[in-house]
């Protein structure tokens, strides 16, 4: 199935060869499809979907519609995939779906990625992550070209950078919380060692221009063998109460165990239901998706991306079932090369363009970052607090350097990797320290070629990054 260009917003000096459109021959079996069920227990059905998409999404995101190659964010030309989809629905109507959230009386947590977010739901809060607070706040802003919108972007980094530090790698989450961007109510990310970020982010808060509207608590995160030590869990565990009574003072209400305990178990079906994907995508002969589409899959069992991890789940769930059917048919993925060189990225927040790598002859089959969240699981039986304390401090990423290189050796040969690349942002203080060790010590375990590269968050060294990987995809290529 080929993506047809055309349909560009009435009205629009656009240029209609540059857009793309879902084709209409497609609609017929999508519109069958499963509907996409809410927290709130509303639900949407695939039709409306499909009109949402074909009518409303090109009129107020032409952006997202750009089909150039050179954008990462471009929509997936995978459409008989129902997934990608949803996926995308979700993404556009997160300005409506968050403020109708907030208006619901679910306050919005900031966090920061590959954290498990169970806790901020049982309490009845939304936790968002940098990206997703980026995605909100992007949303509001409708009819913009795709550099108009790439300028936008630009511009709150660059107020961020003013405003918090020129140190930070820069996600502009914070930025979009100091201006008011999006109407956050608390700032609680666990301070896990990962990423520098939440230091500087928490600290300029502590002075920032709505440090008295938007409350600051920080889950305090253990260092150094936690996950081996009694007190490190209890310790922790008492930080999760901490954090569920914080939330319980904005909404009234008591969060007890049981909302835990529930909250846990949901989230686990994700994390269970990515984990059983990664292994059908990784054994099928052919890759039976492109590469963004394996990103966005793997990354929904952290159940975050959507600020509704109910909508998350009922759309993973059905994704399951198209990928096994692709994997038994040995389906071949349009734009993916045969024989096309598998690559493992570590590090936080970077990813090459994965069209570009597929034109190259390449394909991103796994990443190690939010990977390491997706993969803990949290045991059901016991007190909740205490076991989903333990999990936390076991995630993989957090550990010592040889325990997490062992982790991302297993997960290399999972998924049949050809060549490791690690990838960090400028002002990544922590990952761009342990880039060395680590991939020395994956190259000594596995012979692999490995490559490691610097990338900036302003988006202005695309090509120079690109430029590197695709000269890596032809090296390991042969
Ligand atoms: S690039 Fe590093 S410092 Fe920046 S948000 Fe990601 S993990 Fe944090």
């Amino acid at each position: 199935m080929t993506a047809v260009t055309k349909n560009i917003p009435s009205g629009s000096n656009l240029n209609a060869a540059q857009y793309f459109r879902y084709p209409e021959e497609i609609r017929d079996d999508f519109v069958k499809t499963d509907d996409i069920e809410f927290r709130d227990g509303s639900r949407v059905s695939a039709a409306e979907v499909w009109d949402y998409l074909t009518k409303v999404g090109p009129v107020k995101f032409p952006n997202l519609y750009d089909n150039s190659n050179l954008f990462t964010g471009r929509l997936s030309h995978d459409v008989t995939l129902p997934f990608t989809l949803k996926h995308n629905y979700l993404l556009m109507t997160m300005h409506e779906r968050m403020t109708k959230a907030r208006a619901q009386g679910h306050p919005i947590v900031f966090v920061q990625g590959g954290q498990s977010v169970d806790p901020y739901y049982a309490a009845g809060a939304v936790a968002l992550r940098p990206a997703s607070t980026g995605i909100w706040a992007r949303r509001q802003k409708e009819g913009l070209t795709r550099t108009e919108d790439e300028l936008e972007g630009q511009r709150d980094k660059q107020k961020a950078y003013n405003a918090i530090s020129f140190e930070v790698c820069n996600s502009a989450g914070y930025e979009h919380i100091q201006e008011g961007n999006v109407p956050a109510d608390m700032v609680a990310p666990y301070t896990a060692l990962r990423c520098s970020d939440v230091s500087y982010g928490t600290e300029a808060h502590r002075h920032g221009p709505r440090k008295d509207q938007v409350k600051l608590l920080l889950v305090d995160y253990p260092l150094d063998h936690q996950k081996d030590k009694e007190w490190a869990i209890d310790y922790f565990a008492s930080s999760l109460r901490r954090l569920t009574r914080a939330i319980d003072e904005h909404t009234g209400r008591t969060t007890t165990e049981e909302d835990l305990a529930r909250e846990i178990k949901l989230h686990n079906e994700g994390r269970r239901l990515a984990v059983e994907i990664a292994d059908l995508w990784w054994s099928a002969e052919n890759p039976p998706t492109n590469g963004k589409d394996r990103r966005d899959l793997f990354q929904l069992g952290g159940m975050e991306v959507h600020g509704d991890p109910v909508a998350s789940l009922s759309i993973l769930r059905e994704a399951k079932t198209h990928i096994e059917k692709r994997v038994a048919e040995h389906h071949k993925t349009q734009g993916v090369q045969d024989k096309a060189a598998r690559l493992f990225v570590c590090g936080s927040c970077v990813f090459p363009n994965d069209f570009r790598c597929e034109e190259a002859g390449g394909i991103i089959v796994g990443n190690d970052n939010h990977w390491s969240d997706i993969t803990t699981i949290v045991e059901e039986s016991g007190e909740p607090y205490y076991e989903l304390a333990k999990a936390v401090l076991s995630y993989p990423y957090e550990q010592p350097l040889k325990d997490r290189a062992a982790w991302t050796v297993e997960q290399i040969r999972k998924s049949r990797t050809d060549g490791v690349l690690f990838l960090y942002k400028w002002g990544c203080n922590t990952q761009s320290a342990i880039a060395r060790l680590l991939v020395d010590e994956i190259k000594a375990r596995t012979g692999k070629h490995t490559i490691i590269i610097e990338d900036d968050m302003t988006r202005t060294q695309t090509e120079q990054l690109q430029n590197r990987v695709n000269a890596f995809i032809e090296m390991v290529s042969y």
